[in-house]
């Protein structure tokens, strides 16, 4: 059975029993989850949805939000996830963009721009409904069979450039990755408990946590919304054994953490990716937990898992590590010639989780896989070993008087002082250089130092055309969905956020 969603049936036959979802103190068992699944797929033949039709999800990080999505699956439709902050105009992108023939969703006090009925829309609004909805029909067992190539999927992302486009991820692409990543990488079991804390619309927290732990077995334990002091709360009181997260909630947990004790003797392994971990922050947080960072690196576009530092070779901090079992890597030049191990190069991927292209954008498809091979617009140096360290995306390239300068080369620098919780560097336009380097900075609680300071600790490591002329002092720095730090958001001089 190549549907996803065959993954679920499977866990459910052996593990009815077993705890699949955890919000709080409320527990979900797999032949819970297994049996409303099966009743959303009712609801949606109602609703007149066919297999292949798309249609909109929009929950937060909630146990209906596994319920809904291998609903969707079952019924051999295609999930499209939207974060619940989106606005009206942005949801009625989403649901025009990919011709939604519906969608699950419920709106709190939310912008009601969005809550268009139409004969297309049909809305969940309130969690109770959703309760109702469950049990207002009754189970449809089993599920419509998808061949391997059809999309599950359509994810929507920026890519590398502008407008929103919908990545069409097929089962085989999630299914695979999340197989490869819960046997070869984290090696997961049914006795594991996962901290579901990164979104569940977007990849890395739909594959790594929710694929992962239902076709394992695993417990999934939910934050609707990541708060460092919550976290913490749940990765000690929920034993929680494996956690996937993005560099600023490692650093967000070690800053609330401070010198208080906190047990997370049961946390085997930490899974780092969706941006550069900094090293300082990796062994401070394994010396502060005693636990092991992983890192990894992928995009939506690839399912997203796409190299890994695997846990049976020697580790590199710093690095992406080498590609997952089926996948390959590649740096390429400017005109696509191959790049020799050392030099600069953009990381092209081919394998079994590249996407099938993006929804109906086939000029845009056509520009992001040349050949089979996926460009991903994050350039790279490959070791003599065959590790990837990520020096920048193409976009992020601060080009100083005709001199590359790779941001996150000087963000590492940044973050060995021991004031600096989190750091941006940027290019600023500047008459004469083209670009000046320039870095905004939020400091650990509690911690001082003047922009001057951090900029002479930089200036003594590295060369002179690289350190920032300016470092600007904020109280945080921006973030998207994932906890990224978004530095397209950032304007120099910084603006405080609200
Ligand atoms: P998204 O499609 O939102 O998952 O974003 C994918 C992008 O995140 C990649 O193209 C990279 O620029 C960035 N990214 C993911 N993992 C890493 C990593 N380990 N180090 C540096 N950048 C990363």
């Amino acid at each position: 059975m190549t549907n996803l969603a065959a993954g679920l049936l499977r866990t459910a036959e052996r593990f009815p029993d077993r705890p699949a979802l955890r919000l709080g103190d409320d527990v979900m068992t797999y032949a819970q989850l297994d049996d409303a699944s099966a009743r959303v797929v009712t609801y949606l033949r109602l609703c007149g949805v066919q297999p292949g039709d798309r249609v909109g999800l929009m929950l937060p990080n909630v146990p209906q939000f596994a319920v809904a999505y291998y609903g969707i699956l079952r019924a051999g439709a295609v999930v499209v996830p939207m974060n619940p902050l989106l606005k009206g105009r942005e949801v009625d992108f989403y649901l025009d963009d990919s011709e939604a023939a519906g969608m699950l969703a419920w709106y709190g006090g939310v912008d009601q721009g969005a809550a268009r009925e139409g004969d297309r829309v049909s809305l969940v609004v309130e969690p109770s409904s959703f309760a109702e909805l469950l049990a207002g029909h009754e189970p449809t067992p089993g599920l419509v069979e998808r061949d391997g190539q059809d999309t599950a999927v359509v994810l929507y992302t920026s890519g590398t450039t502008g407008q929103p486009k919908g990545a069409e991820l097929t089962h085989d692409n999630l299914r695979r990755n999340a197989e490869v990543t819960s046997t070869t990488l984290v090696d997961l079991s049914h006795e594991d408990v996962l901290f579901g804390a990164l979104p569940l619309f977007h990849s890395f927290g739909q594959t790594v946590a929710l694929n992962c732990a239902v076709r394992t077995g695993a417990c999934l334990t939910l934050l609707p919304r990541f708060d460092p002091e919550q976290a913490l709360a749940i990765l000690t009181g929920h034993r929680v054994t494996v956690f996937a997260g993005v560099p600023t909630m490692f650093g967000a947990l070690l800053n609330a953490a401070g010198t208080d004790d906190h047990d997370l003797s049961a946390l085997r392994v930490c899974v780092s990716g969706g941006a550069a971990l900094p090293v300082e922050l990796l062994h401070r947080f394994e010396r502060r937990f005693g636990t092991m960072i992983l890192e990894g690196y992928g995009l939506s576009e690839t399912s997203p898992v796409a190299s890994f530092n695997h846990p049976d070779r020697p580790r590199k901090p710093g690095t992406i590590g080498t590609p997952i079992e089926g996948v390959e890597m590649r740096l390429a030049g400017p005109g696509g010639e191959d790049v020799p191990d050392g030099e600069v190069g953009e990381i092209l991927i081919r394998g079994h989780n590249v996407m099938k292209g993006y929804w109906r954008r086939p000029d845009a498809t056509a520009e992001a896989i040349v050949d089979g091979w996926l460009r991903t617009g994050d350039l790279a140096r490959r070791d003599t070993d065959g590790y990837y360290a990520i020096v920048d995306r193409t976009k992020d390239l601060v080009i100083r008087g005709g001199y590359n300068v790779y941001p996150r080369e000087v963000e590492e620098v940044l973050y060995e002082h021991p004031a600096v919780a989190e750091a941006a560097v940027l290019g600023m336009p500047h008459r004469t250089l083209g670009e000046e380097v320039v870095a905004v900075v939020a400091l650990r609680p509690g911690a001082s130092a003047t922009g001057e300071e951090l900029r002479e600790h930089v200036k003594g490591q590295i060369a002179a055309y690289k350190y920032p002329r300016q470092v600007w002092i904020v109280d945080a720095l921006p973030k998207g969905a994932t906890g990224k730090i978004l530095k397209r958001s950032i304007t120099v001089p910084p603006q405080q956020p609200q």
